[in-house]
């Protein structure tokens, strides 16, 4: 597999070190930078910004198809706040159909057997949930210098600790998942059709499961899903969280590629070049046939954490948003986040949530005349 050193500069099939949002300047060094740190806490004092934190929106305010403001709950109370120019959502792939449904803009038989009225019926609000279907195989290992819990490791670990503090170097800065790879599970595809990220620590089920010792994982995600979920209303209770169902492996294309995926990933993991680092497989052992690894990834397969699609950006009558992000058949009211991505890209979806957001900033200087 080709060494990559840019996964961005075009042909992204290889493995190589991930680009990672972190600091590297010397007052955080090492810490993860957060949209809230790269884009809001630097613009604090600017006249035309305010924060309001701990304050979760309730319900979008119609006058007719016109968005005109937002309700919202901060420490117990309600409050509004009216929109002197656009309303623009940004709760991710979850909470921004969760908002328009409870807001009455979606699909009538999501809506109204909850008692909300109807304001705009939108059928594609919520559907088209899609995400990277992950499956983790892990190994401990005979190599102490990962991330692990035993003696062995406390007083490598307390060095770590200071040297983070000093100047922000060392594990504790590492993002985890620090490299990784795109390959083609099979000749019949024109492009990598799985990620993989390997990670310095045992993961069982999102790390809720701890594990003695010290080893390594790899994930393996599906790129493009043929599956297909929902998020819907389960309650009129703004605070009462949405149903959400991914659907994995409802299209068995999925199960397909993910097989094929972790066969040829724990090839690579069982090679005699990591033999120095292997010490004993978590999970499964010796031959594993695919008909046993589908069950495995039934098993044990879960979300790598990105989901899209919810309020799709198009044109066709699915679609939530047009090409400017604004809601279809409303006035005065876009979506901002991963929600809007069509078809899931391939690869980690922060940086392209990122880019939306730059992208919208650019659209509303341009529609209001700003500079
Ligand atoms: C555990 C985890 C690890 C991840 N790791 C990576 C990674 O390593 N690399 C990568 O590329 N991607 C990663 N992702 C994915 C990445 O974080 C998302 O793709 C990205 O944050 C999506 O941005 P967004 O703006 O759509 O939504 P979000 O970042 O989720 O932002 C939505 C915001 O809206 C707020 N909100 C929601 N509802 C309301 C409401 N009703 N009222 C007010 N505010 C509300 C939320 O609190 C949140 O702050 C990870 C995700 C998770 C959960």
């Amino acid at each position: 597999m080709a060494k990559i050193d840019d996964f961005n500069s075009g042909d992204n099939a290889g493995t190589g070190v991930y680009q990672v949002t972190q600091f590297h300047d010397n007052k955080r060094r090492g810490e993860r930078c957060s949209s809230a740190l790269g884009y809001l806490i630097p613009n604090l004092d600017r006249p035309n910004l305010t924060v309001l934190t701990g304050a979760k929106a309730h319900k979008i305010l119609f006058e007719g198809k016109r968005a005109v403001g937002v309700r919202f709950a901060q420490n117990g109370k309600l409050q509004e706040v009216q929109a002197s120019k656009e309303v623009v959502l940004s709760g991710g792939a979850f909470a921004s159909p969760h908002l328009l449904q409870l807001s009455g803009v979606g699909r009538p038989e999501d809506i109204q057997q909850y008692g909300i009225d109807m304001v705009h019926e939108l059928p594609g609000v919520g559907q088209n949930l899609q995400d990277h279907l992950d499956f983790i195989l892990a190994y401990k290992s005979k190599d102490k210098d990962v991330l692990g819990l035993g003696a062995a490791g406390t007083v490598k670990m307390a060095k770590e600790i200071a040297s983070y503090r000093k100047d922000g170097s060392g594990m504790i800065a590492s993002p985890l998942a620090e490299s990784g790879s795109f390959f083609k599970t099979s000749e019949e595809v024109d492009r990598p059709d799985v990620q993989t990220h390997f990670v310095i620590s045992i993961v069982d089920n999102h790390a809720r499961k701890l594990h003695m010792g010290y080893g390594y994982s790899c994930h393996v995600c599906v790129l493009r899903p043929h599956s297909r979920g929902q998020v819907f209303l389960q309650s009129a209770d703004p605070e009462a969280a949405p149903g959400i169902d991914p659907k994995f492996l409802s299209d068995e294309r999925d199960l397909q590629t993910m097989v094929r995926g972790a066969q040829k990933l724990r090839a690579t993991l069982n090679s005699p070049a990591m033999d120095k680092y292997r010490h004993k497989e978590l999970f499964m052992e010796g031959e594993v046939s695919d008909e046993e690894m589908a069950e495995h990834i039934r098993q044990r397969a879960d979300t790598v954490y990105h989901p899209v699609g919810t309020c799709k950006m198009g044109v066709d009558d699915m679609a939530v948003v047009d090409p400017q992000l604004r809601v279809h058949g409303l006035q005065n009211l876009r979506v901002a986040d991963a929600s809007i991505i069509p078809n899931l890209v391939s690869g980690n979806t922060n940086a392209p949530s990122i880019m939306i957001g730059e992208k919208l900033s650019d659209m509303l200087k341009q529609s209001q005349g700003a500079a």
